[in-house]
């Protein structure tokens, strides 16, 4: 038995400020009360209360809980009233008193009128202040550990059975594992003694045969993660027989099939360092699929947090990995509980920083809405980082949303600009993928391969971002030189004169540019024209008619034009001349556009990014200057393409025109240009208004789950 020295120390080591006058009064009014009633193996009745208070400075529970513990019988086992004890230990300790005993009494009259679901209910709601359920669970643990003294088999298999049903459950539900795991144990060896014994025989065998197995895994565990640069402790255990019993029920598994009965557990300093940890052990250890689990970016309702995973161990055993901070460990073993000891004296529901515990009492009291709870913890708890991995299994830290080409530039910048796909866990994924905790990333590179201006809407990290946004505006620029080049040439010539080196470094004086690329830059671009850069290099050509006005015909310019009033709706075109639109690009209203002249069929619209425009690079004379008359008026339709991939699955296609229609797009050729297990590849032509609507339709699909990637075909 506790003596009453022991039981104020105890409560000291953890507490210096509790008021031990206290403590000293609860146990000589509980020893005194209870006098000499006995329990059912001749002890002094005491001894249960005062157990019961031992288990709560396990959990350094504040001072009131256990005097509460000291007097949780009293009531109703001796003469003492509520107001006794009111009087004596304040209205705080009564208060929690009276729910104790409560709670002792829905037991007695509950027998098995009500389902254990609604009985764990009862027991929440009445438990008001969740220190009177820490009681009360210390109180059945201590009774359930001296079960075996009471003679009645039925009263033996009902308390057990209640156990089982009733306050394991509302243990784990608040997070106390270790209680709960003891709990289920002892009332597994009441409820299925055969069962039990064969278990706990079976571990004796393999524990004599495996000769300290698990210290010597433990130390080479211990190892591995020193010697990759981790200092770790490492624990290890055989798991309870009731948790080896349910798994071999569960799946169905005998045990020479069950072979991980060994957990281990591994404490860390931090959230990073878990997952640094699990890189060391998945690349030491083959990995067992299927059993990671990330309890740390989506804690259990209950508040636990830890990672868990399987692997084949040092000795080629099958094991269990747990791996958490030691904070994460103190809520694991003790649940609600842990956080006591921060904030003594006052309801564990106060202050911001015990919001947790808030929303773990709201689920408490509508026990059943786990889905929902988890939803919001995810929100809250640690969803800003995700820890990923590389195949030699270096860990990668990324914000929480960050997509392969993310990982790809957080390895290395010339892996990010040439990376063409990944393999996400060993699967082929699309680089839009936006990567979870844990996994395993192999980027796979081609040299041919440049970032595209379309990755920076799958990028979330600035390194990423700022990269491809670089090298996307050299590349534009380059373009926009050649372009402008060539149009400043051809304009040049159109009035037979030479763009020149020297012309060139005239005309940047006169717009302020740094170099003639970047005239030319700026021209290809549009924010120039080539005509303005003509005349003030050759002011005596303005107004001066073009080649080409001077070879058509007056009159049939002039009829050319009222017809072109009529319809088509590009402005600079040479008056009579036909057009049509670019087969490659598909421009549409809103587009930057240029003509270019094709013997015999007129004028082709294209795209100014238009890839089919390299072939007309070295016949600039060809291109003219156009862009759309911006006409409400009369709306029609044009054909844009878009180039798309889904997922090859059932429903993918039809998804993919719902969505389109639904976006007013008229599907006029649609067209499987590549396909594999997993992708389709896809071109559709849609009638569209202008670009954008054709850019909401674009909208549209990529919010489309089955389709993985889409865009405007180019060329
Ligand atoms: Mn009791």
């Amino acid at each position: 038995m506790i003596r009453q020295f022991e039981l104020v120390e105890r409560v000291k080591a953890y507490d210096p400020s509790a008021d031990e006058h206290v403590l000293n009064r609860g146990y000589v009014f509980a020893m005194r009360a209870h006098g000499t009633q006995k329990r059912a193996n001749g002890d002094p009745y005491f001894s249960h209360p005062l157990e019961v208070a031992g288990i709560l400075t396990g959990y350094r529970l504040d001072t009131a809980s256990i005097v509460t513990a000291l007097l949780h019988d009293t009531i109703e086992d001796t003469g003492i009233t509520l107001d006794d004890i009111e009087l004596f230990f304040g209205e705080e300790i009564a208060r929690l008193v009276d729910g104790v005993t409560k709670l002792n009494r829905i037991e007695l009259q509950s027998e098995r009128a009500k389902q254990a679901e609604n009985f764990r209910k009862l027991v929440l709601a009445m438990s008001q202040d969740i220190r009177v359920l820490l009681v009360k669970l210390a109180d059945r643990l201590h009774n359930m550990r001296t079960l075996c003294f009471i003679d009645n088999p039925e009263k033996r298999q009902r308390i057990a059975k209640e156990t089982m049903e009733i306050y394991a459950p509302l243990a784990e539900r608040i997070g106390m594992q270790e209680m709960k795991g003891e709990l289920e144990d002892l009332a597994f060896a009441e409820l299925n003694e055969h069962g039990r014994d064969s278990i706990v025989a079976r571990l004796k065998f393999l524990r004599d045969k495996g000769e300290e197995i698990i210290p010597r895994i433990i130390s080479q565990l211990r190892d591995t993660l020193s010697n990759n640069g981790l200092n770790a402790e490492v624990y290890g255990r055989e798991k309870s027989p009731y948790s080896i019993w349910r798994k071999m029920q569960h799946n169905n598994l005998n045990f020479e099939q069950l072979c991980d009965i060994m957990a281990f557990r591994v404490i860390v300093d931090t959230v990073e360092d878990c997952y640094r940890a699990l890189g060391i052990v998945h690349g030491s250890y083959p990995v067992i699929p299927g059993r990671f689990k990330d309890y740390i970016s989506v804690p259990k309702p209950n508040g636990y947090r830890s990672l868990h995973t399987g692997v084949f161990g040092p000795e080629r055993q099958r094991i269990e990995i747990q791996i958490r901070t030691r904070d994460m460990h103190e809520v694991a073993e003790f649940g609600v509980a842990a956080h006591w000891h921060y904030k003594q004296g006052g309801s564990l529901t106060d202050g911001r920083q015990y919001q947790w515990i808030r929303h773990l009492l709201d689920i408490l009291d509508q026990a059943g809405s786990a889905g929902d709870f988890l939803d919001n913890a995810k929100l809250q708890m640690f969803a800003d980082e995700v820890f990923c991995f590389t195949p030699k299994g270096d860990l990668i830290t990324l914000p929480a949303g960050a997509t392969t080409i993310d990982f790809a530039y957080a390895v290395h910048s010339e892996i990010g600009d040439h990376c063409v796909g990944a393999k996400i866990n060993g699967k082929m994924m699309p680089l839009r993928t936006v990567l979870a905790n844990g996994d395993q990333v192999e980027v796979l590179t081609s040299p041919a391969q440049t970032p595209s201006p379309t990755w920076e809407r799958f990028v979330i990290t600035g390194k990423a971002r700022a990269r491809i946004r670089r090298f996307v505006r050299t590349r534009e620029r380059e373009q926009y030189a050649q372009l402008g080049r060539s149009i400043l040439e051809k304009t040049f010539r159109e009035h037979a004169l030479q763009f020149s080196e020297k012309a060139g470094e005239e005309a940047i004086k006169a717009f302020k540019q740094a170099s003639v690329e970047d005239l030319c830059a700026q021209v290809g671009a549009g924010h120039l024209t080539a005509r303005t850069v003509l005349e003030s290099v050759y002011p005596s050509t303005k107004k001066r008619p073009s080649l080409y006005e001077r070879m058509m015909p007056r009159a049939r310019a002039k009829r050319a034009s009222k017809a072109d009033e009529g319809g088509v709706p590009i402005n600079g075109l040479i008056p009579g001349m036909a057009i049509h639109y670019a087969g490659c690009c598909h421009p549409l209203p809103g587009d930057r556009i240029v003509g270019v002249v094709t013997t015999g069929k007129g004028v082709t619209i294209h795209t100014i990014d238009c890839d089919s425009l390299d072939v007309y690079s070295d016949s600039p004379e060809r291109w003219i200057d156009v862009s759309w008359k911006v006409d409400a008026e009369s709306p029609s339709t044009y054909t844009g393409r878009i180039d798309v991939t889904v997922l090859n699955e059932p429903g993918s296609l039809g998804n993919l025109t719902t969505v389109i229609a639904r976006g007013e797009g008229n599907i006029t050729n649609l067209k499987i240009v590549n396909r594999t297990a997993q992708f389709f590849d896809i071109l559709v032509d849609v009638e569209v208004r202008d670009v954008k609507h054709l850019n909401e339709i674009l909208a549209a699909l990529r919010a489309t789950p089955s389709v993985t990637a889409v865009e405007r075909a180019r060329g």
